[in-house]
Protein backbone atom coordinates (compact mmCIF):
# COMPACT_ATOMS: atom_id res chain seq x y z
CA UNK A 1 0.00 0.00 0.00
CA UNK A 2 2.85 2.20 0.93
CA UNK A 3 3.93 1.90 -2.72
CA UNK A 4 0.89 2.33 -4.41
CA UNK A 5 0.29 5.54 -2.37
CA UNK A 6 3.76 6.58 -3.51
CA UNK A 7 2.48 6.06 -7.03
CA UNK A 8 -0.29 8.19 -6.65
CA UNK A 9 1.95 10.79 -4.89
CA UNK A 10 4.16 10.82 -8.04
CA UNK A 11 0.99 11.98 -10.08
CA UNK A 12 0.12 14.21 -7.83
CA UNK A 13 -2.76 13.09 -5.67
CA UNK A 14 -2.70 14.06 -1.77
CA UNK A 15 -1.90 10.91 -0.43
CA UNK A 16 -2.43 10.53 3.65
CA UNK A 17 -0.29 7.83 4.57
CA UNK A 18 -1.79 5.85 7.38
CA UNK A 19 0.07 2.45 6.51
CA UNK A 20 3.15 2.94 7.66
CA UNK A 21 4.83 -0.17 9.59
CA UNK A 22 7.67 2.32 11.19
CA UNK A 23 8.31 5.57 13.33
CA UNK A 24 7.99 8.54 11.98
CA UNK A 25 10.15 10.60 13.91
CA UNK A 26 13.89 10.85 12.98
CA UNK A 27 16.60 8.92 14.96
CA UNK A 28 18.02 10.44 18.19
CA UNK A 29 20.75 13.17 17.92
CA UNK A 30 23.11 11.27 20.13
CA UNK A 31 22.70 8.18 17.86
CA UNK A 32 23.20 9.37 15.02
CA UNK A 33 26.73 11.21 16.68
CA UNK A 34 27.84 8.21 18.01
CA UNK A 35 28.06 6.97 13.94
CA UNK A 36 29.41 9.93 12.68
CA UNK A 37 32.43 9.23 14.90
CA UNK A 38 32.34 5.57 14.14
CA UNK A 39 32.67 6.50 10.45
CA UNK A 40 35.52 9.16 11.24
CA UNK A 41 37.48 6.15 13.94
CA UNK A 42 37.45 3.83 10.70
CA UNK A 43 35.55 1.39 11.62
CA UNK A 44 35.54 -0.13 8.23
CA UNK A 45 35.77 -3.69 8.74
CA UNK A 46 33.90 -6.74 8.52
CA UNK A 47 32.95 -7.38 11.75
CA UNK A 48 32.49 -10.72 14.06
CA UNK A 49 29.83 -12.68 12.76
CA UNK A 50 27.81 -12.85 15.48
CA UNK A 51 28.21 -8.81 16.08
CA UNK A 52 30.66 -6.70 18.01
CA UNK A 53 31.90 -8.17 21.62
CA UNK A 54 31.10 -4.70 23.41
CA UNK A 55 27.59 -4.40 21.62
CA UNK A 56 26.44 -7.73 22.37
CA UNK A 57 27.99 -6.76 26.07
CA UNK A 58 25.85 -3.84 25.86
CA UNK A 59 22.74 -6.10 24.68
CA UNK A 60 23.12 -8.29 27.99
CA UNK A 61 22.94 -5.10 30.19
CA UNK A 62 20.02 -3.98 28.64
CA UNK A 63 18.34 -7.17 28.77
CA UNK A 64 18.79 -7.31 32.61
CA UNK A 65 17.84 -3.57 33.37
CA UNK A 66 14.83 -3.39 31.29
CA UNK A 67 13.95 -7.05 31.60
CA UNK A 68 15.60 -8.70 34.22
CA UNK A 69 16.86 -11.21 32.15
CA UNK A 70 20.38 -12.23 32.76
CA UNK A 71 22.97 -13.59 29.29
CA UNK A 72 26.20 -13.97 28.50
CA UNK A 73 27.42 -12.08 25.08
CA UNK A 74 27.72 -15.68 23.83
CA UNK A 75 24.04 -15.72 24.11
CA UNK A 76 23.43 -12.44 21.83
CA UNK A 77 23.66 -12.64 18.07
CA UNK A 78 23.35 -9.45 16.59
CA UNK A 79 21.72 -9.43 12.82
CA UNK A 80 20.56 -7.19 9.82
CA UNK A 81 17.18 -6.26 11.74
CA UNK A 82 14.88 -8.61 13.68
CA UNK A 83 13.89 -9.67 10.78
CA UNK A 84 17.04 -11.65 10.05
CA UNK A 85 16.96 -13.04 13.94
CA UNK A 86 13.58 -14.82 13.44
CA UNK A 87 14.72 -16.22 10.04
CA UNK A 88 18.57 -17.71 11.64
CA UNK A 89 16.28 -19.07 14.33
CA UNK A 90 13.35 -20.64 12.09
CA UNK A 91 16.05 -22.07 9.97
CA UNK A 92 18.09 -23.37 12.90
CA UNK A 93 15.07 -25.27 14.51
CA UNK A 94 12.73 -26.12 11.75
CA UNK A 95 13.02 -29.77 10.06
CA UNK A 96 11.33 -30.00 7.14
CA UNK A 97 7.24 -31.42 8.21
CA UNK A 98 7.58 -29.43 11.59
CA UNK A 99 4.94 -27.99 13.20
CA UNK A 100 4.88 -23.99 13.60
CA UNK A 101 2.09 -22.49 15.86
CA UNK A 102 1.62 -19.00 14.95
CA UNK A 103 -1.35 -16.63 16.54
CA UNK A 104 -3.47 -14.69 14.25
CA UNK A 105 -3.09 -11.76 13.72
CA UNK A 106 0.27 -12.07 13.17
CA UNK A 107 3.36 -10.11 11.19
CA UNK A 108 3.31 -11.62 7.95
CA UNK A 109 7.23 -12.37 7.45
CA UNK A 110 6.72 -15.09 10.26
CA UNK A 111 4.60 -17.55 7.84
CA UNK A 112 6.59 -16.97 5.22
CA UNK A 113 9.95 -17.31 6.74
CA UNK A 114 8.48 -20.93 8.33
CA UNK A 115 7.44 -21.89 4.87
CA UNK A 116 10.46 -20.92 3.46
CA UNK A 117 11.97 -23.49 6.11
CA UNK A 118 9.78 -26.03 4.85
CA UNK A 119 7.85 -26.04 8.07
CA UNK A 120 3.82 -26.60 8.48
CA UNK A 121 2.31 -23.43 9.63
CA UNK A 122 -0.61 -24.10 12.18
CA UNK A 123 -3.15 -20.75 13.27
CA UNK A 124 -4.90 -19.97 15.68
CA UNK A 125 -7.52 -17.44 15.37
CA UNK A 126 -7.62 -14.38 18.12
CA UNK A 127 -10.29 -11.78 17.41
CA UNK A 128 -11.61 -8.63 18.82
CA UNK A 129 -13.73 -10.10 21.40
CA UNK A 130 -10.19 -11.66 23.47
CA UNK A 131 -8.76 -8.51 22.71
CA UNK A 132 -6.67 -10.02 20.27
CA UNK A 133 -5.18 -12.38 22.88
CA UNK A 134 -4.42 -16.02 22.67
CA UNK A 135 -5.88 -18.14 25.63
CA UNK A 136 -3.92 -21.36 27.26
CA UNK A 137 -6.77 -23.78 25.84
CA UNK A 138 -6.44 -22.78 22.47
CA UNK A 139 -3.14 -23.16 22.53
CA UNK A 140 -3.44 -26.55 23.82
CA UNK A 141 -5.66 -27.91 21.29
CA UNK A 142 -3.23 -27.09 18.62
CA UNK A 143 -0.13 -28.67 20.42
CA UNK A 144 0.80 -31.69 18.49
CA UNK A 145 3.62 -33.80 18.67
CA UNK A 146 4.83 -32.36 15.41
CA UNK A 147 4.96 -28.74 16.95
CA UNK A 148 8.52 -27.86 17.22
CA UNK A 149 7.91 -23.85 17.39
CA UNK A 150 5.90 -21.11 18.64
CA UNK A 151 5.84 -17.48 17.36
CA UNK A 152 4.42 -14.30 18.52
CA UNK A 153 4.79 -10.90 19.17
CA UNK A 154 3.82 -9.00 21.69
CA UNK A 155 3.03 -6.11 21.89
CA UNK A 156 1.71 -7.36 18.56
CA UNK A 157 2.26 -5.77 14.90
CA UNK A 158 -0.60 -5.87 13.61
CA UNK A 159 -3.29 -5.37 17.04
CA UNK A 160 -1.16 -3.64 19.77
CA UNK A 161 -1.61 -6.20 21.77
CA UNK A 162 -0.03 -6.23 24.89
CA UNK A 163 0.57 -9.88 26.92
CA UNK A 164 0.52 -9.63 30.84
CA UNK A 165 2.78 -11.11 33.26
CA UNK A 166 -0.18 -13.26 33.83
CA UNK A 167 -1.22 -14.19 30.73
CA UNK A 168 2.28 -14.77 29.43
CA UNK A 169 2.46 -16.92 32.49
CA UNK A 170 -0.56 -18.91 31.59
CA UNK A 171 0.93 -19.70 28.21
CA UNK A 172 3.84 -20.56 29.86
CA UNK A 173 2.63 -23.37 31.82
CA UNK A 174 0.77 -25.21 28.49
CA UNK A 175 4.91 -24.92 26.96
CA UNK A 176 5.85 -26.70 29.93
CA UNK A 177 3.61 -29.62 29.37
CA UNK A 178 5.58 -29.68 26.11
CA UNK A 179 9.17 -29.42 26.81
CA UNK A 180 10.02 -30.08 22.75
CA UNK A 181 8.59 -26.55 21.77
CA UNK A 182 11.00 -23.58 21.28
CA UNK A 183 8.91 -20.44 21.23
CA UNK A 184 10.03 -16.87 19.51
CA UNK A 185 9.10 -14.09 21.63
CA UNK A 186 9.51 -10.89 19.31
CA UNK A 187 9.66 -8.14 21.53
CA UNK A 188 10.29 -5.24 18.72
CA UNK A 189 7.55 -3.41 20.37
CA UNK A 190 8.54 -3.05 23.60
CA UNK A 191 9.24 0.50 24.58
CA UNK A 192 6.29 1.21 22.59
CA UNK A 193 3.83 0.41 25.00
CA UNK A 194 0.94 2.41 26.59
CA UNK A 195 1.23 1.00 30.48
CA UNK A 196 4.48 2.42 31.07
CA UNK A 197 3.89 5.12 33.03
CA UNK A 198 0.59 3.24 35.18
CA UNK A 199 3.27 0.18 36.28
CA UNK A 200 2.57 -1.74 33.55
CA UNK A 201 4.82 -2.14 30.95
CA UNK A 202 6.58 -5.00 29.35
CA UNK A 203 6.70 -8.49 30.04
CA UNK A 204 9.36 -11.35 28.54
CA UNK A 205 7.89 -15.06 28.62
CA UNK A 206 11.52 -16.03 28.90
CA UNK A 207 11.06 -14.70 32.55
CA UNK A 208 9.87 -17.94 33.60
CA UNK A 209 12.52 -20.12 34.75
CA UNK A 210 11.24 -23.35 33.42
CA UNK A 211 11.47 -21.76 30.09
CA UNK A 212 14.00 -20.12 29.64
CA UNK A 213 16.03 -22.82 27.81
CA UNK A 214 13.69 -22.89 24.95
CA UNK A 215 12.37 -19.09 24.60
CA UNK A 216 14.59 -17.14 22.09
CA UNK A 217 14.10 -13.49 22.60
CA UNK A 218 13.77 -11.23 19.58
CA UNK A 219 14.36 -7.58 19.47
CA UNK A 220 15.66 -4.29 17.86
CA UNK A 221 16.60 -1.13 17.54
CA UNK A 222 14.25 -0.17 14.42
CA UNK A 223 10.85 0.62 16.10
CA UNK A 224 12.48 1.87 19.97
CA UNK A 225 14.73 4.19 18.29
CA UNK A 226 13.30 5.21 15.19
CA UNK A 227 16.46 3.12 13.57
CA UNK A 228 14.19 0.89 10.88
CA UNK A 229 17.07 1.84 7.99
CA UNK A 230 19.80 0.84 10.15
CA UNK A 231 18.93 -2.82 10.53
CA UNK A 232 20.08 -4.08 13.93
CA UNK A 233 18.36 -6.55 15.32
CA UNK A 234 19.79 -9.45 17.84
CA UNK A 235 18.61 -12.37 19.57
CA UNK A 236 19.10 -14.08 23.33
CA UNK A 237 18.98 -18.01 23.14
CA UNK A 238 20.60 -20.95 24.56
CA UNK A 239 24.24 -21.34 23.35
CA UNK A 240 23.30 -23.73 21.32
CA UNK A 241 20.45 -21.79 19.40
CA UNK A 242 22.79 -18.74 19.15
CA UNK A 243 25.13 -20.67 17.41
CA UNK A 244 23.03 -22.52 14.66
CA UNK A 245 22.43 -18.95 14.28
CA UNK A 246 25.98 -17.52 14.11
CA UNK A 247 26.66 -20.51 11.80
CA UNK A 248 23.57 -19.63 9.49
CA UNK A 249 24.43 -15.84 9.66
CA UNK A 250 27.84 -16.28 8.65
CA UNK A 251 26.92 -17.89 5.32
CA UNK A 252 24.34 -15.69 4.48
CA UNK A 253 25.11 -12.11 5.39
CA UNK A 254 28.40 -12.00 8.13
CA UNK A 255 28.15 -9.67 10.69
CA UNK A 256 25.87 -6.87 10.14
CA UNK A 257 26.87 -3.11 9.49
CA UNK A 258 30.05 -2.08 11.67
CA UNK A 259 28.69 2.09 11.99
CA UNK A 260 24.91 0.60 12.53
CA UNK A 261 26.77 -1.62 15.33
CA UNK A 262 28.58 0.93 17.09
CA UNK A 263 25.58 3.61 17.18
CA UNK A 264 23.64 0.52 18.58
CA UNK A 265 26.17 0.73 21.74
CA UNK A 266 25.33 4.49 22.09
CA UNK A 267 21.47 3.76 22.09
CA UNK A 268 21.34 0.63 24.39
CA UNK A 269 23.44 2.44 26.63
CA UNK A 270 22.05 5.70 27.05
CA UNK A 271 19.16 7.24 28.74
CA UNK A 272 15.69 6.28 26.86
CA UNK A 273 14.38 9.99 27.58
CA UNK A 274 14.40 10.51 23.51
CA UNK A 275 12.19 6.82 23.66
CA UNK A 276 9.66 7.84 25.96
CA UNK A 277 9.44 10.98 24.24
CA UNK A 278 8.67 9.29 21.43
CA UNK A 279 5.98 7.24 23.02
CA UNK A 280 4.52 10.14 24.70
CA UNK A 281 3.46 10.84 21.33
CA UNK A 282 2.73 7.82 20.20
CA UNK A 283 0.48 7.80 23.28
CA UNK A 284 -1.32 11.15 22.60
CA UNK A 285 -1.79 10.09 18.87
CA UNK A 286 -3.35 6.80 19.94
CA UNK A 287 -6.03 8.96 22.59
CA UNK A 288 -7.12 11.15 19.81
CA UNK A 289 -7.65 8.11 17.35
CA UNK A 290 -9.71 6.25 20.01
CA UNK A 291 -11.66 9.32 20.06
CA UNK A 292 -12.11 9.45 16.34
CA UNK A 293 -12.93 5.94 15.94
CA UNK A 294 -16.46 7.18 18.64
CA UNK A 295 -17.64 8.40 14.79
CA UNK A 296 -17.59 5.59 13.44
CA UNK A 297 -20.35 2.91 15.29
CA UNK A 298 -19.87 0.40 12.41
CA UNK A 299 -16.42 -0.63 13.13
CA UNK A 300 -15.36 -2.94 16.02
CA UNK A 301 -11.89 -2.68 17.76
CA UNK A 302 -10.15 -3.13 20.77
CA UNK A 303 -8.19 -0.54 22.10
CA UNK A 304 -4.53 -1.29 21.39
CA UNK A 305 -1.86 -1.06 24.62
CA UNK A 306 0.79 -1.11 22.73
CA UNK A 307 2.79 -0.32 18.98
CA UNK A 308 1.16 2.18 17.02
CA UNK A 309 -1.47 0.79 15.06
CA UNK A 310 -5.90 0.40 15.17
CA UNK A 311 -6.68 -2.76 13.79
CA UNK A 312 -10.43 -2.34 13.15
CA UNK A 313 -13.08 -4.81 11.74
CA UNK A 314 -14.31 -3.89 8.79
CA UNK A 315 -16.30 -6.85 7.52
CA UNK A 316 -20.20 -4.85 8.35
CA UNK A 317 -18.96 -3.41 4.70
CA UNK A 318 -18.52 -6.47 3.10
CA UNK A 319 -20.91 -6.81 -0.20
CA UNK A 320 -22.10 -3.63 0.29
CA UNK A 321 -21.55 -1.01 -2.57
CA UNK A 322 -19.41 2.41 -3.09
CA UNK A 323 -20.77 3.70 -6.55
CA UNK A 324 -20.63 0.96 -9.33
CA UNK A 325 -18.18 -1.06 -7.15
CA UNK A 326 -19.12 -3.68 -4.44
CA UNK A 327 -16.66 -3.97 -1.38
CA UNK A 328 -16.42 -7.69 -1.18
CA UNK A 329 -13.53 -7.92 1.39
CA UNK A 330 -10.69 -5.92 3.41
CA UNK A 331 -8.60 -5.66 0.28
CA UNK A 332 -11.46 -3.97 -1.68
CA UNK A 333 -11.97 -1.49 1.08
CA UNK A 334 -8.45 -0.67 1.72
CA UNK A 335 -8.43 0.05 -2.27
CA UNK A 336 -11.32 1.85 -2.09
CA UNK A 337 -10.10 4.22 0.45
CA UNK A 338 -6.93 4.54 -1.55
CA UNK A 339 -7.84 5.45 -4.12
CA UNK A 340 -11.55 7.43 -3.53
CA UNK A 341 -10.46 8.66 -0.33
CA UNK A 342 -6.93 9.15 -0.55
CA UNK A 343 -5.70 7.33 2.36
CA UNK A 344 -3.44 4.47 2.67
CA UNK A 345 -4.11 1.55 5.08
CA UNK A 346 -3.25 -1.91 5.07
CA UNK A 347 -5.36 -5.13 4.27
CA UNK A 348 -5.89 -7.56 7.52
CA UNK A 349 -5.64 -10.32 4.98
CA UNK A 350 -1.39 -9.10 4.98
CA UNK A 351 -1.57 -10.64 9.09
CA UNK A 352 -3.98 -13.48 8.03
CA UNK A 353 -6.79 -11.80 9.52
CA UNK A 354 -8.86 -11.10 6.27
CA UNK A 355 -12.19 -9.36 8.25
CA UNK A 356 -9.76 -6.28 9.49
CA UNK A 357 -7.64 -3.61 8.41
CA UNK A 358 -4.28 -2.01 9.93
CA UNK A 359 -4.89 1.69 10.46
CA UNK A 360 -1.25 3.39 11.22
CA UNK A 361 -1.02 6.25 13.77
CA UNK A 362 2.93 6.63 13.30
CA UNK A 363 1.76 9.84 11.30
CA UNK A 364 1.33 13.59 12.88
CA UNK A 365 -1.49 14.73 14.72
CA UNK A 366 -2.45 17.01 11.64
CA UNK A 367 -2.78 14.10 9.45
CA UNK A 368 -4.05 11.49 11.67
CA UNK A 369 -7.30 14.36 11.59
CA UNK A 370 -7.07 14.37 7.99
CA UNK A 371 -7.17 11.11 7.33
CA UNK A 372 -10.08 9.94 9.77
CA UNK A 373 -12.23 12.77 8.32
CA UNK A 374 -11.32 11.18 4.52
CA UNK A 375 -11.63 8.05 6.29
CA UNK A 376 -15.20 8.51 7.52
CA UNK A 377 -16.73 10.58 4.37
CA UNK A 378 -15.58 7.52 2.46
CA UNK A 379 -17.27 4.90 4.35
CA UNK A 380 -20.31 7.10 4.67
CA UNK A 381 -20.37 6.72 1.01
CA UNK A 382 -20.78 2.90 1.07
CA UNK A 383 -24.42 1.39 1.31
N1 LIG B 1 8.73 -8.05 14.15
C1 LIG B 1 7.66 -7.28 13.98
C2 LIG B 1 6.42 -7.61 14.75
C3 LIG B 1 7.70 -6.18 13.12
O1 LIG B 1 6.62 -5.41 12.96
C4 LIG B 1 8.89 -5.90 12.42
C5 LIG B 1 9.02 -4.73 11.46
N2 LIG B 1 7.90 -4.37 10.78
C6 LIG B 1 9.98 -6.74 12.61
C7 LIG B 1 9.88 -7.80 13.49
C8 LIG B 1 11.27 -6.56 11.87
O2 LIG B 1 12.03 -5.54 12.41
P1 LIG B 1 13.44 -5.16 11.81
O3 LIG B 1 13.29 -3.80 11.20
O4 LIG B 1 14.35 -5.11 13.01
O5 LIG B 1 13.86 -6.20 10.84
Amino acid sequence: MAKLGRELRTQGIDIVDLSLGEPDFDTPQHIKDAAKKAIDDNWSHYTPVAGYLDLRESVCRKLERDNGLVYTPQQIIVSTGAKQSIANVVLSVIDDDDEVIIPTPYWVSYSEIAKFARAKVVFINTKPETGFKLTPAQLDAAITDKTKLFIFSSPCNPTGAVYTKNELEELAKVFQKHPGIFIISDEIYEYINFAHDNGGGHQSIAQFDYLRDRVIVVNGLSKGFAMTGWRLGYIAATLEIAKACEKIQGQFTSGTNSIAQRAAITALDSSLSSTYEMVKQFKERKQRVMELLKGFPALKYTEPDGAFYIFPEVKSYFGKKAGDEIINNASDLCMYLLNVSHVSTVTGDAFGEPDCIRISFANNMENIEEGFNRIKKGLSLIS
